[in-house]
This record gives C-alpha cells, sequence and structure tokens, in this order.
C-alpha cells in the first residue's frame, strides 16, 4: 500500500509518501516557526495563509525527492483535526482537490493518532500497547488493544506539556517555541527549587501542569522582589524534572497495570532530551519495550499522518469529498 499524507494542523506544511505504513518514500516539512516568532506563538491567520504558499511546493518537492508515481499511489490521508481550523482547511482541501483531480480514495485521520503512527515508522507495534502522547495541545495515555483503536486511559486537566514548557519559556524571555530551549537550559542547570508534583487523586493518571506553570512563575516574581537572583538553566532544570518524573511514573504505572508488550512514545515534547532519558532508564530496568521515535518524527509532519492513514486505508474507512476540517476532532 502507498499512501500519499498531507499535515497542516498547525505551523508545518507536509507531505509524505509512505509504503506499507512502515517505509518513507519522501517527507517533505516546511516550517513557519521563523514566521511566528516574532509574536512568541502561531498566529493562527498567518499560518493559513503560508499552508496555501507552500502546498504546492511541498507537494511538488516531496515527488521530487521519490520515484513514485502518481499512479502508484493508492489513497490520500490527511489531517482533518484537531488543530487550527484555518491551518487544517488547507489540508483538507487539498486532499480533497487532489482526490478529485487523481480520482484517488481519501481517508481522514485524527492527528494524534499520526503522532503515534510515527513510532510504527520505526518499530512494529505489539498490543496491547501504551502510548504517552505529549505535544503541543496534548498530554494524554492511550492504550491500543489492536491497530487503529484508541482507548483514553488518562489526559491532563488544564495545559498540555508542550503549553507548559512554552509558557515557562517565555517568562525566561526564551525563543518559541520555548520547549528544545527549555531542554537545552535544563541539561546544564541543577534542580535547586523543589517545585510540586501534580499526581492527582491515588490511581489517576491525568496530568495537570498548570499549577506547575503557576509556581514557575511565582517563584521568579518573589525572587525578583526579593533580589534575588535565580539562574535560567536552575528554573529549567527545576522544571523539567517535575515534568519528566510524573510523566515517567504515571507511564510506567500504566504500563504495568495495563500489562502492555510496548510502551510508545509521541508528540513534541517526546524530543525532549531529559524525557528520553528518564524513560529509557526507567523502562530498561523493566521487561517491557520502550520505543521513541528519533526527533524529526516526533514533531509535526506527514508521514505519520500516511502510516495512520495506511492502517485506516487497509481497515476500510473512507472519507468523502464533504471531509470538513475539525478543530476539536476526538480520538477514537
Ligand atoms: P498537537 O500535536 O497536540 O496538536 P502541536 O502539533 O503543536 O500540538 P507538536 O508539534 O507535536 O505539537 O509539538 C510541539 C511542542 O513540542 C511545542 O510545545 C514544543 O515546545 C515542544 N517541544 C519540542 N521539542 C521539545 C524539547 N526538546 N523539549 C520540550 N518540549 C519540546
Ligand atoms: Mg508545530
Ligand atoms: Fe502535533
Amino acid at each position: 500500500t502507498i499512501i500519499l499524507g498531507i499535515e497542516t494542523s498547525c505551523d508545518e506544511t507536509a507531505v509524505s509518501i509512505v509504503r506499507n505504513g512502515t517505509e518513507i518514500m519522501t517527507n517533505v516539512v516546511a516550517s513557519q516557526i521563523e514566521s511566528h516568532k516574532r509574536f512568541g506563538g502561531v498566529v493562527p491567520e498567518i499560518a493559513s495563509r503560508h499552508h496555501v504558499e507552500q502546498m504546492t511546493v511541498v507537494l511538488e518537492k516531496a515527488f521530487e525527492n521519490t520515484d513514485i508515481t502518481w499512479d502508484e499511489v493508492d489513497a490520500i490521508a490527511v489531517t482533518e483535526g484537531p488543530g487550527l481550523v484555518g491551518a487544517l482547511l488547507v489540508g483538507v482541501n487539498s486532499a480533497k482537490a487532489l482526490s478529485f483531480a487523481k480520482q484517488k480514495p481519501l481517508v481522514g485521520v485524527h492527528h494524534i493518532a499520526g503522532h503515534i503512527y510515527a513510532n510504527r515508522l520505526e518499530k512494529e507495534f505489539e498490543f496491547p500497547l501504551l502510548a504517552l502522547i505529549v505535544s503541543g495541545g496534548h498530554t494524554e495515555l492511550v492504550l491500543m488493544r489492536e491497530h487503529g483503536s484508541y482507548e483514553l486511559i488518562g489526559e491532563t486537566r488544564d495545559d498540555a506539556a508542550g503549553e507548559a514548557y512554552d509558557k515557562v519559556a517565555r517568562m525566561l524571555n526564551l525563543p518559541y517555541p520555548g520547549g528544545p530551549h527549555i531542554d537545552q537550559l535544563a541539561a546544564i542547570g541543577e534542580e535547586t527549587i523543589a517545585f510540586p508534583r501534580a499526581w492527582l487523586e491515588e490511581g489517576s493518571y491525568d496530568f495537570s501542569f498548570s499549577g506547575l506553570k503557576s509556581a514557575v512563575i511565582n517563584k521568579i516574581h518573589n525572587a525578583k522582589q526579593r533580589g534575588e537572583t535565580l539562574k535560567n538553566e536552575d528554573i529549567a532544570a527545576s522544571f523539567q524534572a517535575s515534568v519528566v518524573e510524573v510523566l515517567t511514573a504515571k507511564t510506567l504505572k500504566a504500563a504495568k497495570a495495563y500489562n502492555v508488550k510496548q510502551v510508545i512514545v509521541a508528540g513534541g515534547v517526546a524530543a525532549n532530551k531529559g524525557l528520553r532519558r528518564e524513560l529509557e532508564t526507567v523502562f530498561s530496568e523493566t521487561d517491557i519495550p520502550l520505543l521513541i521515535p528519533d526527533i524529526k518524527l516526533c514533531t509535526d509532519n506527514a508521514a505519520m499522518i500516511a502510516a495512520a492513514g495506511t492502517i485506516a486505508f487497509e481497515q476500510g474507512r473512507r472519507s468523502g469529498l464533504d471531509l470538513n476540517a475539525n478543530a476539536s476532532l476526538q480520538l477514537k
């Protein structure tokens, strides 16, 4: 099966072709980060305009990188949600136009299913499987008993992990997106501040990061008022220690409770070096295999959408030309 994937849910215009859901033939990502940087975050209207400008360029480039021709493409998979509605619409309408013009089936894909299936580009899944999703908009633990089936066992009650990273980074005057900058600072800092860990009720697999974010902000304000100097790298290291400890402990607990055969990590924050290291340490002491994809597959790309789309296509799922973008699409 050869699937062409399209992703435009946020600030990356991406097109990829994937064979059998596992082999990347071409994977082109045009990032708009430079255009949004001066605003300190993604500006939806600017994102949509860039997607319109970039779509045909990225599509052409994708075909330039591979010998695959349109004749060989079995279907087009596109992110239908969640994300910025104006951004999603560019991808969805491009996919619909291509589906009509090239007479290829269309498959709508959930963005987070894509993040999960980025892992299958590296290793075959074994079920039951636990996925830790940590991205700019999501922090979730998802149990998969088979391909294409997603059971939400825990999620954030407020901010997503990536969102907390980006907000704390803003407090430290670091450029957008702040996650990678905090990660770098944390590597040279020390955990000198005891920030809270949000464990929530006993047995809960939910997360909460807004209390931690407020604790960081208060700490910075109080230090300023008292004329104390806190090192940015120590704030970063202390913040990251709290995030990493809770994410790792809850993932480990759920993996054992559900007796899973594999744990996978997905989403932009999976690129975090501290999180990768801690998960690797903790899971190396168990017999549960842990899979964290290469960093370029953690952040938004279209190979992951094609990979998730392959399973949906093989399971017979099709979207019509009435497919619409859905900013708050549920994973199911
Ligand atoms: P969603 O996937 O939930 O719709 P999104 O697509 O915007 O949201 P991703 O592209 O998956 O999110 O991830 C982007 C997020 O990952 C940003 O919040 C960014 O700061 C964070 N991030 C990227 N690299 C790192 C890192 N090394 N450490 C921590 N956070 C990181
Ligand atoms: Mg992004
Ligand atoms: Fe994403």
